[in-house]
C-alpha cells in the first residue's frame, strides 16, 4: 500500500464524526480583511482563510433529505501541520497536490482536541501559484505538534524509560495496568503484558511514546510468546557471562528506624550517611546511625518489608549501605550512574572518556535484599571537559553558549546518570556561587560533602539542566554534567573496544561485590550474605534491564499516531526502526 493512499485513509480515526453541514453555526457579518493563519495555528470554531497544499483527496457519497450528493475529504498539509479537511462544495477546483487559497473554512475541535476543517458552502478556494514561498511539506518536528495527528513519522532519541515499562500486568476487564489491584477496582483477573512506556526527544521538544506489546518484543528482538511465557517463571537463572552478579543479603527480623520531622531534607543526605528522607519534610535512618543536625520529633519506627513504603524504604537504606560498602572496596565514589572500577579512558575523541564498572539494582523480597550488579562501560565527556576543550580551539563564549544551548543540549547528570536537557548558563565560578537561597554553601563545597565528587572551584560556565524526571530545572558545575554517547561521534572500531571492556568487567564486578556486600550493616546489624541460594535474576527487572540496554539513549524513527490524554500528546507507533 502506498504511503499516500495509507494517508488518505487514516485521515480520520473511526470516533472521529464529521459534523452534519447544518450544525456549523454560520459565518459572521464578513471581514474582508482576513490574513491566513497556518495549518498549526488554526482557532477552533471559527472561519478562517488558509494556503495549504491538497495532499490527499477522496470522494464519497453522502445523503440529506434532497437525495444522494457527493462529499470529498482527505487531508490539506503547510509547512506547519497536516489536518483532515470535509468538503460539502464540489464545485470547488481540490485536485491532489494543488495548493489552494481557501477562505472562509470552518475550523471544527473534536472532544480529543483534533480538529477538522469543514469546507462549507460558504467557502472559496482559488489556486495559488506555487513558485516562491514555502514548499508545504510538513516536516514534523515533536515540540510542533499541538494537536493530535495520524500517520505521522517522528524521529528522536529516547532519554528516559518509564517504570512502567515491560513486563506488566494487566486488568481483563479494564485493561489499565495492574499493580496491586487495578485501579478502577474491576476485582477481575490480570494477564502479564508487555509495553514500553518512554519518552521521544528532538531538539524541538519531548513527547510520551507507548510501545504495545508487538514493537516492544520487536525492540527487545525477542519473540512475544517466549517473553510472556518467561513473566510467568517468577525467576530465572542468571545467565553466565551477560547476565548480573547476585547477591542475597538477609535483612533483620523487625529492623527498626529512627523517623524524623526535618525543614530540609536535602542538608541530611551526606555522602556515607544512612539518611534517606521522603523528598518532603521527613528522613529515616537505621537506629544507632549518627545523624548531624536537630531532628524534630525523631521516633522509632517498625519497618514492613511487607508494605509498599517500608520495601521502598528498605530498599533505598540498603542501597545506600551497599554504596558504602562499594565505594570502601572501589575508594571512588559513584559517578555517571555507574561504580567505577577503574580510572575513565581517555578515547582520543574529543575529550571522550569511557567509564567501566557496574550498576547495582536492588529489591527486597520478604526477608532478604537481592542486589544485582550489571556491568557497565559507557562513554561520557563532561560539559567542563567539552568547554575547555572548545577553548583551546579558539572558540569564544558565545560560540560555546550556542553548541550547548542546540546541538549538545542533551546531557546526563551526575552522580545518578539521570538524562537532561541544557536550559541555560551562568557564567559564574562553581567555587563563588552558592548553591540556593536557603543553603549559602559554594558548588564545590556542595559536591564534596554530598556526594563525595570533587569539583574545581574554578569550573565555569554553571549549566542550568532540566532532568526529564523533574519539573524544575537544577544548576550543576560543568564537569557534573556529560555527553553521552549519542552526542558523540564515535566510529566503529571504538564501538567494539566499548563492548570487550563491558564483557572483560564480570569477573571484577563480581570480587568487588562479593567483598563489598560482606560486613554490609544496618544500625549495627550485619546483613549477612546467603551464599547457599540459587543465583535468580527477576524476570521484570531483566526485561527492563534489556529495554534500556536497547532503546535508552538511543537515536529512533517510528511512525504512528499522536493522541491527547489528560492534557498531554502520547506518540502511539505503529512502526519503529533503531538508527544508528
Ligand atoms: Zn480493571
Amino acid at each position: 500500500m502506498s504511503r499516500r493512499f495509507r494517508w488518505a485513509v487514516m485521515s480520520l480515526q473511526a470516533k472521529h464524526v464529521p459534523p452534519k453541514p447544518e450544525e456549523i453555526p454560520g459565518p459572521e457579518s464578513r471581514n474582508d480583511e482576513r490574513r491566513a493563519v497556518k495549518l498549526a495555528d488554526l482557532p477552533p470554531a471559527q472561519y478562517v482563510t488558509v494556503v495549504a497544499k491538497v495532499a490527499s483527496i477522496r470522494v464519497r457519497e453522502a445523503w440529506d433529505r434532497l437525495g444522494s450528493k457527493r462529499v470529498f475529504s482527505g487531508c490539506l498539509e503547510d509547512e506547519t501541520f497536516r489536518v483532515p479537511y470535509v468538503c460539502h462544495k464540489t464545485a470547488l477546483p481540490l485536485e491532489r497536490g494543488s495548493i489552494l487559497e481557501i477562505s472562509s473554512a470552518y475550523v471544527h475541535e473534536f472532544e480529543d482536541r483534533a480538529l477538522l476543517l469543514v469546507l462549507t458552502e460558504h467557502t472559496d478556494a482559488k489556486p495559488r501559484a506555487s513558485t516562491d514561498g514555502p514548499d508545504f511539506v510538513w516536516h514534523p518536528r515533536i515540540g510542533g505538534i499541538r494537536r493530535p495527528v495520524w500517520n505521522v513519522a517522528l524521529s528522536g532519541v529516547v532519554p528516559s524509560i518509564s517504570c512502567s515499562s515491560g513486563l506488566v500486568r494487566r486488568c481483563n476487564r479494564c485493561k489499565s495496568i495492574v499493580r496491586g489491584s487495578c485501579p478502577n477496582g474491576c476485582d477481575a483477573d490480570w494477564d502479564w503484558d508487555l509495553r514500553i512506556s518512554c519518552t521521544i526527544q528532538d531538539r524541538s521538544g519531548s513527547m510520551k511514546m507507548i510501545l504495545g506489546r508487538y514493537l516492544s518484543s520487536k525492540v527487545l528482538e525477542r519473540n512475544l510468546g517466549e517473553v510472556l511465557l518467561l513473566a510467568n517463571a517468577k525467576a530465572v537463572p542468571s545467565d553466565g557471562d551477560a547476565g548480573p552478579a547476585i547477591f542475597n543479603l538477609a535483612l533483620p527480623k523487625g529492623l527498626k528506624v529512627m523517623e524524623a520531622l526535618v525543614e530540609d531534607p536535602s542538608r541530611y543526605r551526606h555522602h556515607g550517611s544512612l539518611v534517606v528522607s521522603d523528598g518532603v519534610m521527613r528522613i529515616y535512618f537505621p537506629k544507632g546511625e549518627g545523624v548531624a543536625g536537630e531532628l524534630i520529633d525523631a521516633k522509632e519506627r517498625d519497618l514492613d518489608p511487607g508494605t509498599d513504603q517500608g520495601s521502598r524504604l528498605i530498599k533505598r537504606i540498603v542501597e545506600r549501605a551497599v554504596e558504602r560498602g562499594i565505594e570502601g572496596v572501589t575508594g571512588r565514589p559513584m559517578t555517571q550512574g555507574i561504580y567505577l572500577l577503574e580510572r575513565p579512558i581517555p578515547l582520543y575523541c574529543e575529550r571522550a572518556k569511557l567509564y567501566a564498572g557496574f550498576s547495582t539494582d536492588i529489591r527486597v523480597e520478604g526477608e532478604r535484599a537481592i542486589v544485582e550488579a550489571w556491568p557497565q562501560a559507557c562513554v561520557r565527556e563532561s560539559v567542563w571537559d567539552y568547554v575547555r576543550w572548545r577553548r583551546e580551539r579558539g572558540a569564544t563564549a558565545d560560540a560555546i553558549e550556542r553548541s550547548l544551548l542546540t546541538w549538545r543540549a542533551n546531557v546526563i547528570a551526575a552522580p545518578f546518570g539521570h538524562p537532561g536537557r541544557i536550559e541555560g548558563l551562568i557564567f559564574a565560578k562553581a567555587g563563588e556561587e552558592a548553591i540556593s537561597e536557603l543553603d549559602g554553601r559554594d558548588f564545590t563545597t556542595f559536591w564534596r560533602e554530598t556526594y563525595n565528587i570533587d569539583v574545581s572551584p574554578d569550573e565555569t560556565p554553571l549549566i542550568r539542566v532540566k532532568l526529564l524526571s523533574l519539573d524544575l530545572p537544577l544548576t550543576y558545575p560543568p564537569s557534573c554534567i556529560s555527553f553521552g554517547e549519542n552526542a558523540l561521534p564515535l566510529g566503529r572500531g571504538l564501538r567494539g573496544f566499548i563492548d570487550g571492556k563491558r564483557a572483560s568487567a564480570r569477573a571484577r564486578v563480581q570480587d568487588v561485590m562479593r567483598r563489598a556486600t560482606q560486613g554490609v550493616k544496618l544500625g549495627g546489624v550485619e546483613l549477612k550474605n546467603i551464599d547457599g541460594d540459587e543465583k535468580l535474576m527477576d524476570v521484570q527487572g531483566f526485561i527492563m534491564h534489556e529495554i534500556r540496554e536497547r532503546l535508552l539513549g538511543t537515536a529512533v524513527r517510528a511512525r504512528g499516531s499522536v493522541s491527547w490524554m489528560r492534557g498531554q500528546p502520547y506518540f502511539f507507533p505503529s512502526e519503529i526502526v533503531r538508527l544508528g
